[in-house]
């Protein structure tokens, strides 16, 4: 079975399959299986990409 790591900061989600919208506990990435497997999606549940938020949460900025 996969596990999915949220892609923003490495933390695991702790369902096998996480609910559309659930936050990761770390950073609140909210989870998009479309966004998870496109990095570059944007305006999808979260509006800013996945390579943007990661960006934005390496400089501890925020992200949406
Ligand atoms: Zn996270």
């Amino acid at each position: 079975m996969e596990k999915y790591d949220c892609p923003v900061c490495g933390t695991p989600f702790k369902q096998i399959l996480p609910h559309p919208d659930e936050e990761c506990e770390c950073c609140g990435w909210a989870f998009d299986i479309y966004q998870y497997d496109h990095h570059d999606a944007k305006r999808c549940i979260n509006i800013m990409s996945v390579n943007e938020c990661r960006e934005a949460w390496k400089n501890g900025k925020e992200f949406y």
